[in-house]
């Protein structure tokens, strides 16, 4: 339940309703939001009586949320999110957001000549895998720390904030030491213990969608986050398993209007994962933001055929060029424009 307060509504007024929130023994939260001030009920298993709080002063009304994810829901925060990152990208604004980066990072080498490249073709953030969720026990499992250390400085040099896995609850902490967004990998969708680590950290959080997991499931796991209180979440559609061998995975854009209408938080694309091959990673991007993504993470990597996870899929230099490109003409005939690459100074 949401309770929405008149626009006049005074500070005793909101403290009243939150006094009789807690009273019930829930949490409540109360919001500010640009058209409306609410306060929201969480802890509530049932439904909460609505009588107990239409008629108080300065109530307007009472809503029932009538989804399962409550905080994630439009109905709970009409207020779009946008998520902040360091240098100044807004993902969520109306801007098309690109982080681009190879799947890992391989070596300080390596991450550092990218990250140049890619600064230079207009990315906003820099991705890369320090802690690897591969499907062989044997395959590369990732540089670790080190990884992680190289990916800082491939930001101080570059000013491109860092977007890379915690692959479990017990790195949340060191990764968020390093890293500007975690991301939570298809793999750990529903990786509760995980979901609320990332949740109980200051670090916006990039939830890819589990390969076979229903947008339902998508933002019960994105709830999971804010029930925590870290409200910066950006849900990213990564593909869902298809019964054609064309491609790895089905990209699947009904994601995009379908998250759009159920929550605030904003949804990016993964053409890459989402379709595992380079050849459909620049289509499929062009066709994602055409769809309404609020941006794009692609994997690029300066050597594909000698990458050490996903060459396949990542793109070369040459080809993120095009993807900049064409990506600007498709946001500009939306009315939309790519979100700028930071300052360089930003960092450094
Ligand atoms: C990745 O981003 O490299 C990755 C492992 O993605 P996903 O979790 O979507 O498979
Ligand atoms: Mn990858």
């Amino acid at each position: 339940m949401l309770i929405v307060m008149k626009q006049d509504a005074s500070h005793e007024q909101i403290a009243a309703v939150v006094k009789v929130i807690e009273a019930l023994g829930y949490e409540a939260r109360p919001m500010g939001g640009r058209s409306r001030t609410a306060v929201g009920i969480v802890g509530n298993d049932g439904a909460v009586d609505p009588g107990r709080f239409v008629g108080m002063a300065g109530v307007r009304e009472a809503v029932p949320v009538s989804q399962p994810y409550k905080q994630v829901s439009r109905e709970w925060k009409d207020d779009r999110t946008v998520v902040e990152l360091p240098g100044g990208a807004r993902i969520g604004d109306g801007s098309v957001t690109v982080i681009a980066g190879p799947c890992a990072v391989e070596s300080r080498e390596q991450i550092l000549e990218i990250a140049q490249i890619l600064r230079d073709m207009g990315a906003s953030a820099l991705r890369g895998g320090a802690y690897k969720p591969r499907t062989s026990p044997y395959a590369f499992q990732g540089l670790g720390e080190e990884g992680l250390e190289f990916l800082a400085e491939a930001r101080e040099a570059t000013g491109l904030p860092i977007v890379t896995e915690a692959l479990e609850p017990g790195l949340v902490e060191l990764v968020a030491d390093y890293a500007d967004v975690l991301q939570v990998g298809a793999r750990n969708m529903q990786n509760y213990p995980l979901l609320r680590a990332v949740g109980r950290s200051k670090k916006p959080v990039l939830l890819k969608r589990g390969m076979s997991a229903t947008i339902q499931e998508l933002l019960l796991a994105a709830e999971y986050v804010l029930a925590e209180g870290n409200p910066n979440v950006i849900l990213c559609e990564r593909g869902v398993r298809g019964f054609d061998s064309a491609s790895r995975n089905i990209l699947d854009l009904t994601a995009i209007p379908a998250v759009k209408s159920r929550t605030h938080l904003p949804i990016m694309a993964d053409p890459s994962h989402g379709t595992g091959l380079r050849t459909m990673v620049v289509p499929m991007s062009l066709a994602a933001i055409a769809a309404g993504a609020d941006g794009l993470i692609v994997e690029v990597h300066q050597d594909p055929p000698s990458a050490r996870s996903d060459g396949m899929q990542s793109l070369f230099p040459v080809q993120f060029r095009e993807l900049m490109e064409r990506a600007g003409t498709i946001a500009s005939a939306e009315g939309r424009s790519l979100t700028p690459a930071p300052e360089t100074s930003a960092r450094i």
